[in-house]
C-alpha cells in the first residue's frame, strides 16, 4: 500500500515542492533520473517552471492562469517561442509539456537529425495545444476531455532541417528512407518524456501528427 502510495504521490506530482526529495530537474542534462515524476512537479509550481524552464534550453514566458472549468483552462502554462535549439512557436502550453519538449528536442531529435542528415533541426511544425475539446478518435469508454483542453498536449506535425530539407509525419513516416527512420526513432524516444505518444501507428486520426501529452493515462504507440 506505501509503495502504492508513494508511487501516486510522485507520479502526479502532488508532493509540495518544499518536501520533495527528487532534485529540481535541470533541463540539459541527458538521461536525467526519475524524469516522468520531475516533470510532474514542474507542473506542480509555477515558481519551480520559472526556474526549470531556461534559455537557452527553452525560450518561455509564463503566462496568468485561466482557471478551468468545465474541463477547460490552464493553471501553470507558458508561451514559448523556442525549444531545445529550434523555433517551435506556441502561445499556451502547459508547464509539463514545455518541458517535455525541450528535453526531447535537445537530447533526442538534435542529435538525431545531425546524425542522420548532418543538419540540425531548426524549426518545428505543430498542429496546436489548447482546444477545449473531448477525446477526438479514442475509444469511447474514455471518458471526458482531451488533453488538449488544458493545454496539456501538443500534436508536432513535422521538421525544418537547416540544410532545408522538410520532414513532415504525414509524407514521411511510412517508407524506409531516412526520413522514416528519423521520425520513428524520434518518436519511439518521446515516450520518456510523455505519458501519452501516439502516432499514425495508433490510429488513422493520428496519421499526420505525433500527439504528445502529460495526463493520468500511459500510452505509447
Ligand atoms: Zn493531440
Amino acid at each position: 500500500m506505501l509503495a502504492i502510495a508513494l508511487f501516486v504521490v510522485f507520479r502526479q506530482g502532488v508532493l509540495p515542492t518544499w518536501l520533495s526529495p527528487l532534485p529540481a530537474l535541470d533541463l540539459s542534462v541527458p538521461n536525467a533520473w526519475f524524469v516522468d515524476w520531475r516533470i510532474a512537479e514542474v507542473g506542480r509550481s509555477r515558481a519551480l517552471c520559472q526556474r526549470v524552464l531556461r534559455q537557452p534550453m527553452i525560450t518561455a514566458t509564463a503566462i496568468g492562469a485561466n482557471p478551468v472549468k468545465d474541463g477547460c483552462g490552464w493553471e501553470n502554462a507558458v508561451r514559448i517561442s523556442r525549444a531545445g535549439g529550434a523555433t517551435l512557436s506556441i502561445g499556451t502550453v502547459s508547464c509539463e509539456v514545455a518541458a517535455g519538449v525541450a528535453m526531447w528536442m535537445a537530447h533526442d531529435v538534435q542529435p538525431l537529425a545531425q546524425e542522420i542528415f548532418g543538419s540540425r533541426v531548426t524549426s518545428v511544425q505543430h498542429m496546436g495545444t489548447y482546444a477545449c475539446r473531448n477525446f477526438i478518435g479514442r475509444r469511447s469508454w474514455l471518458p471526458g476531455r482531451s488533453q488538449h483542453a488544458t493545454a496539456n498536449a501538443l500534436d508536432v506535425s513535422g521538421f525544418t532541417l537547416a540544410n532545408g530539407r522538410r520532414i513532415s509525419v504525414l509524407r514521411n513516416w511510412s517508407g524506409s528512407g531516412p526520413e522514416a527512420r528519423f521520425l520513428r526513432e524520434i518518436h519511439a524516444r518521446a515516450c520518456r518524456y510523455f505519458r501519452v505518444a501516439i502516432g499514425p501507428e495508433y490510429n488513422t486520426y493520428h496519421r499526420d501528427h505525433f500527439h504528445y501529452d502529460r495526463g493520468s493515462f500511459s500510452r505509447c504507440k
